[in-house]
């Protein structure tokens, strides 16, 4: 007992003090691209060719973030001439539409539903459905019970059965197997629950996009509410998109 106590004592406080003080990822972290805006025409048709998610619109000078897997391939062609990745992680959005972008996002906060956070904002249980994922998204989720994210603190929990959850959050390209399951752990929800999709593979087939096995966007499927572009998103990412929409 002592020794835990002492362990403890030692450990001191872990868990992450955001949202209430800012935190700052590595330079590496590729979060919200920032288009340069007077960048030649060549410079963004040659990005554009060569992104492997045909998510450069050279012509508008966008990227739909719910496609691009952020590689970097556009940032290092262009030498940050044409995109620059920001390391700013807060680029969930409540409209499918506002995932392309030049860079600017309308902040989520003013696009929540506010019957949802008069629901939910005192407590949100989420079931998770994992629709064929690599694994990454859904680890990624998975970290935010750890100490250092510690989500319970927000009253947000994953529950086991979508009989007790307020919504659901959805993470891989929907194979046709999964399908079904899918949309039975939907119906399971009781009314009203909100959707949530995480990830590029959620958003748009990500790398799968193209194959007949799968959906090109839970969206087709479901109405959702929340869409969390990356592969996989920040577990920032995600934890800033549920305390925006929903506290
Ligand atoms: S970072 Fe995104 S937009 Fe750029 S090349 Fe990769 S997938 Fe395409
Ligand atoms: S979006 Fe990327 S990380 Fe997430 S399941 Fe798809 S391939 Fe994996």
């Amino acid at each position: 007992m002592i020794k835990t106590l002492q362990n403890r004592f030692e450990q001191g406080y872990r868990t992450s003090r955001y949202p209430k003080e800012p935190i700052q990822l590595p330079e590496r972290y590729r979060g919200r691209p920032q288009i340069v805006p007077d960048a030649p025409a060549e410079l963004a048709a040659h990005c554009a060719a060569a992104c492997p998610q045909e998510a450069i619109d050279a012509d508008s000078k966008r990227i739909d973030m719910g496609r691009c897997v952020f590689c970097g391939t556009c940032e290092r062609l262009s030498e940050g001439r044409f995109v620059k990745f920001t390391q700013d992680f807060e680029i969930a959005t409540a409209q499918k539409e506002h995932l392309i972008t030049d860079g600017s996002l309308p902040a989520l906060a003013d696009h929540a539903k506010q019957h949802f956070k008069k629901l939910f904002g005192r407590s949100l249980q989420l079931r998770q459905v994992s629709a064929a994922g690599c694994n990454s998204c859904e680890a990624d989720l998975n970290v935010l019970a750890t100490p250092f994210f510690d989500l319970a603190r927000f009253g947000i929990n994953f529950v086991a059965s979508p009989r007790h959850a307020d919504a659901i959050v959805v993470t891989g390209p929907i194979s046709r197997n999964m399908k079904t399951a899918l949309l039975q752990t939907y119906e399971a929800v009781p009314a009203p629950k909100a959707v949530i999709a995480v990830g590029s593979c959620t958003l748009s087939g990500g790398p799968f996009r193209g194959s007949p096995e799968i959906t090109e966007g839970l969206d087709q499927l479901l109405p959702v509410d929340l869409f969390i572009p990356g592969c996989p998103p920040h577990p920032l990412t995600n934890l800033h998109a549920f305390l925006s929409f929903f506290k």
